[in-house]
C-alpha cells in the first residue's frame, strides 16, 4: 500500500482507524484459487474474523460462502444477503432454539459439535456435519488449536462412528468437518489430520457430498515469509483433498482478510527510561488486543522515515502493562504526530477490539485502489452512554 494513502486517510478520518485494502482482499482469493485448482473445492467466508457488513458484502460479491459462529453472525449474513443455502453454521454450545431456526430456514450445513447437542436438535429436518477432532498438534498458539483431545471443540473418531450409528432419521449426514486451529504454518498438521480424516471416512464407508476441512491458513506477520507455503501446500495436502473423491469445504478467514489490513496510528510521545525506549501510540490493546492476548507479532512502520534508529516498545495508552503493540522493534525514531501503521490486522482486530479504558472503537475504511470509502464511523461517547439509558436530567 502506498504511504500516500495512509496520509490522506489520516487526514481525513483521524486515527487510530481500520484501513482495507480491498484489493488485497481479491488477491489473496486468488492465491487460495490457485493452490486448490487441481480440486473441486467451495470456499466459506469465517465471519468472526471480520464482520463489518460492508466488507461482508464485498466478500460475497466474490463468490465466497458464509462461515458463521453464533444467531448474530448468523443474522448479520442473512442481512447482507447470504442465502441460508450458502452459509455454514459452526460453533460449540448451540441451544435448541438456534438449531430450529437453522433447521426451518434450510442452512447448507450445521456443523454438530456434540452428541449433546444431536439430543438437543429440534425433530425438523437438517443436513449436518460432524466436527471431528483429529487429535493433532496446530503447533499454533494454544489458544488458537483447536484440534486436540484436550479442547472444547468436536468430537474424537469413537464418538462420531457412535452419532452415525444411531443418528436420527430427520438429520441428513452430507459431510464431515475438521478445523483444527488458526495461524497454522506447518504442512505436516494439514498431512496428518487430512489423512485421519481420510481413514475415517473409509471405514465408516460414508457417502458424502464433501468434506469441510474448516481453515486456519497462516499468514506471514513477522514479514519474513513465515505464511502458510502454498506450493508445499499443492503439493503434499491437495493429493490427500483429492483422495477423499468429493467437493472440499473450506473456512477461511485469516489467510482472506488479514494482510489487507493496516491499523493506522499516530505517534503521541516518546518516552525513555532508565531501561527501556517507548513509543506511545493513540491505539491500544483495546483496538488490536493479539499482540497482548496470544503474545501475536505484527510487523509495525512508522513514516516519514526518521535518520536515527532505535529499538522501542511500541505502547498504546491503556492502563495494563500488558498494552504492548510491539516489543523491543528496531525502528526509525519517529517525531510526535508521525504516523505508524501496524500491519496483517484484517482478521481479529476490530472484531476483537473493546471499550476497555472507555476506549471508542476507531472508524473503519475501505480503499477500493482509488477512492476512501467510510464503512463504520468511529464510535463516540454518546454510543456508549446510550446502551446505559442514562441522562444526567434523569436525575434530577
Ligand atoms: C475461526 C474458524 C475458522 C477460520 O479460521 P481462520 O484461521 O481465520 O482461517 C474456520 N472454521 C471454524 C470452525 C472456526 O472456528
Amino acid at each position: 500500500m502506498d504511504k500516500e494513502i495512509f496520509l490522506k486517510a489520516a487526514k481525513e478520518f483521524g486515527t487510530p482507524l481500520y484501513l482495507y485494502d480491498l484489493r488485497v482482499i481479491k488477491k489473496r482469493l486468488e492465491m487460495v484459487e490457485r493452490t486448490l485448482k487441481n480440486v473441486e473445492h467451495k470456499i466459506f467466508f469465517a465471519f468472526k474474523s471480520n464482520s463489518n457488513p460492508h466488507l461482508l458484502e464485498f466478500v460475497k460479491s466474490l463468490g465466497f460462502g458464509a462461515d458463521v459462529v453464533s444467531m448474530n453472525e448468523y443474522k448479520m449474513a442473512k442481512l447482507v444477503g447470504f442465502s441460508p443455502s450458502n452459509i455454514v453454521v459452526n460453533g460449540n454450545g448451540k441451544i435448541t432454539d438456534e438449531l430450529k431456526v437453522y433447521a426451518r430456514d434450510g442452512v447448507g450445513c450445521v456443523n454438530v459439535d456434540s452428541s449433546e447437542e444431536i439430543q438437543r436438535f429440534p425433530d425438523l429436518s437438517a443436513r449436518i456435519a460432524i466436527r471431528i477432532n483429529p487429535d493433532v498438534d496446530a503447533k499454533t498458539h494454544p489458544y488458537i488449536s483447536t484440534g486436540l483431545k484436550k479442547n472444547k471443540f468436536g468430537v474424537n473418531m469413537e464418538s462420531a462412528s457412535a452419532i452415525i450409528r444411531s443418528l436420527p432419521s430427520n438429520l441428513k449426514l452430507v459431510g464431515i468437518h475438521s478445523h483444527i486451529g488458526s495461524q497454522i504454518t506447518d504442512i505436516s498438521t494439514f498431512v496428518d489430520a487430512f489423512k485421519s480424516l481420510k481413514s475415517f471416512i473409509d471405514k465408516e464407508s460414508l457417502k458424502l457430498e464433501f468434506v469441510n476441512i474448516g481453515g486456519g491458513w497462516g499468514i506471514d506477520y513477522s514479514h519474513k515469509g513465515e505464511g502458510l507455503n502454498l506450493q508445499d501446500y499443492q503439493e503434499k495436502v491437495v493429493p490427500i483433498l483429492k483422495s477423499f473423491g468429493v467437493p472440499i469445504h473450506l473456512e477461511l478467514g485469516r489467510f482472506i482478510v488479514g494482510p489487507a489490513g493496516y491499523l493506522v496510528t499516530r505517534v503521541l510521545e516518546l518516552k525513555r527510561t532508565t531501561s527501556k525506549n517507548f513509543v506511545i501510540v493513540d491505539t491500544s490493546m483495546s483496538d488490536l488486543i493479539r499482540p497482548s492476548l496470544y503474545g501475536a507479532h505484527h510487523h509495525i512502520e512508522f513514516f516519514p522515515d526518521g535518520s536515527e534508529e532505535i529499538v522501542a516498545d511500541v505502547v498504546g495508552r491503556v492502563c495494563e502493562t500488558g498494552d504492548t503493540l510491539g516489543k523491543n522493534r528496531k525502528i526509525f525514531k519517529p517525531e510526535i504526530g508521525d504516523l505508524g501503521v501496524i500491519y496483517n490486522v484484517g482478521a481479529y482486530g476490530y472484531a476483537m477490539s473493546s471499550n476497555y479504558n472507555l476506549s471508542l472503537r476507531p472508524a473503519e475504511v475501505a480503499f477500493d485502489g482509488r477512492n476512501l470509502k467510510l464503512i463504520r464511523r468511529r464510535e463516540t461517547l454518546e454510543d456508549i452512554v446510550k446502551l446505559c439509558d442514562f441522562s444526567k436530567n434523569s436525575k434530577q
